[in-house]
């Protein structure tokens, strides 16, 4: 984009439309509008305000937790006057699915020879994975996926320095990204690593290790953010996560237009000059007004209806799959929840698909009153769905069986989650 008066449309008001604002507005665009429809900023970032003993304080049904390789939520946060340093201190430990505690990373509690043995395979798995992925797969871990299925990278690396580096080159291994990440692991002898990514991805609602390529496992969680995860070294916002793009919002020149949906989307033919016309539903009824440019920030696939897609897009959107990730904010008896976030590390593979894989307790001064946001997939490719009542159902039960009755709901969602291809489209060149 070059002229700095064009008007520029952003469709959405989550993350990437505020981020993608706030870009322009620095680079010197005057022009822009975000459409939001949404009555609040922030999309899958939600944080809603609880009264627990009489306090209000934020807790999180979306994103919970950045780390210091969130180069651009940082640079939001800068903008936004917003800091990370006051939020609660993220805690954990680990459950099977009889709800017992574990303790598979600690060698010296349930000691036993082949546990020791198996710590220190995955330690050396681990040394190994850090040093290929910086050697053999050089590149890897620059944002975005063009050119990795061609054996090429190119744009921003996503290495600790404070200036990002734009970095470029080619690099056939790269190609080997595309495969599911349980076959990379395998091919470079790295199964054991599964364990420790298996809680930050897949109980995080990134997918299973046997469906997902290995680009989307390591651009984001790159050998550098893993560490910070082992090492709980995280982000996490006393306001909730959405504070920091309410409060970015707020110091925008033009603040998301809230309650307004894009209904439509009319461009110019190929290759013709011409405005954008875009169709807005609000309170007051349907208007269409002109852009030169847009900025989707929406599902693609979900554009695709709404939108003039052309034959091609069709087919590229009709190919993105997304998981049915669910979670809802769980509130005990008196004095019944737990103390502390759980891992459920056995129901974090596909013949468990709907069960609780992990709980978040924000505030540990609330002990076992204290909300606790529970979490659950329901789809996986090659397998049926499992139902929306059903992954409630079993995720009430699986925290009763961990001794955490549950006495009510609160905010309830199922989030359209990590857009993706198959293996086998990522091969084929889908982002090229
Ligand atoms: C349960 C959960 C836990 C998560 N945990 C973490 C975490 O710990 N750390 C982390 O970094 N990330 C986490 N995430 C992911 C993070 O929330 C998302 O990556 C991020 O919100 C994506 O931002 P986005 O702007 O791309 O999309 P969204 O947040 O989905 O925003 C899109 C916006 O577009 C709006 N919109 C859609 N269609 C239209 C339309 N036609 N017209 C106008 N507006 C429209 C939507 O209402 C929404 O506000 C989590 C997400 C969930 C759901």
């Amino acid at each position: 984009m070059s002229d700095l008066n064009d008007r520029i449309c952003i469709i959405g008001g989550g993350p990437a439309g505020i981020s993608s604002a706030m870009y322009l507005q620095k680079k010197g665009y005057k022009n822009y509008v975000i459409y939001e429809r949404q009555n609040k900023i922030g999309g899958k970032c939600f944080s809603p305000k609880i009264e627990v003993n009489g306090e209000k304080r934020s807790y999180e049904t979306g994103a919970i937790m950045g780390a210091i390789t969130y180069h651009a939520v940082h640079e939001v946060e800068q903008f936004a006057g917003v800091g990370h340093d006051d939020g609660p201190n993220m805690r954990r430990m680990y459950r099977d699915k009889t709800g017992k505690e574990i303790h598979p990373f600690e060698p010296k509690i349930d000691f036993s020879f082949s546990k020791m043995f198996s710590l220190l395979k995955l330690k050396r798995q681990m040394k190994k994975l850090v040093k290929i992925m910086e050697t053999k797969y050089k590149g890897y871990d620059c944002y975005g996926h063009r050119g990795v299925a061609q054996g090429r990278y190119s744009g921003l690396s996503k290495g600790l320095d404070d200036a990002l580096q734009m970095i470029e080159g080619v690099n056939p291994n790269l190609k080997d990204l595309a495969l599911p990440f349980d076959q990379f692991c395998k091919i470079n002898g790295v199964e054991e690593v599964m364990r420790i990514w298996l809680g930050p991805y897949t109980s995080f609602g990134y997918g299973y290790f046997d469906e997902i390529p290995a680009a989307y496992v390591m651009k984001y969680l790159d050998t550098t953010t893993a560490i910070e995860f082992i090492n709980m070294r995280l982000w996490t916002w006393k306001e909730g996560t959405q504070s920091i793009y309410e409060a970015a919002n707020k110091k925008l020149d033009h603040p998301a237009l809230l309650n307004t949906e894009v209904v439509k989307v009319e461009r110019p033919a190929e290759g013709e000059k011409g405005k954008i016309r875009i169709t807005v539903k609000d309170q007051s009824g349907e208007r269409t007004e002109e852009f030169d440019q847009l900025i989707v920030t929406t599902p693609l696939d979900h554009f695709a209806k709404y939108a003039d897609a052309r034959e091609e897009e069709k087919e590229l959107f009709g190919k993105i799959i997304h998981e049915k990730y669910v979670d809802f904010i769980a509130k005990f008896p008196e004095n019944q929840g737990p103390t502390i976030s759980g891992y459920i590390f056995d129901n974090m593979t596909y013949d468990r698909l709907g069960h609780a894989m992990v709980y978040y307790h924000r505030w540990e001064d609330q002990k076992a009153n204290c909300p606790s946001t529970v979490y659950a997939l329901r789809n996986h490719m090659g397998s049926a769905d499992v139902s929306y009542d059903d992954t409630i159902r079993m995720m009430c039960e699986d925290m009763k069986t961990c001794g955490f009755p549950i006495e009510e709901r609160l905010y309830e969602q199922e989030s359209y989650y990590c857009p993706h291809v198959s293996p086998k489209d990522y091969a084929d060149g889908w982002y090229d």
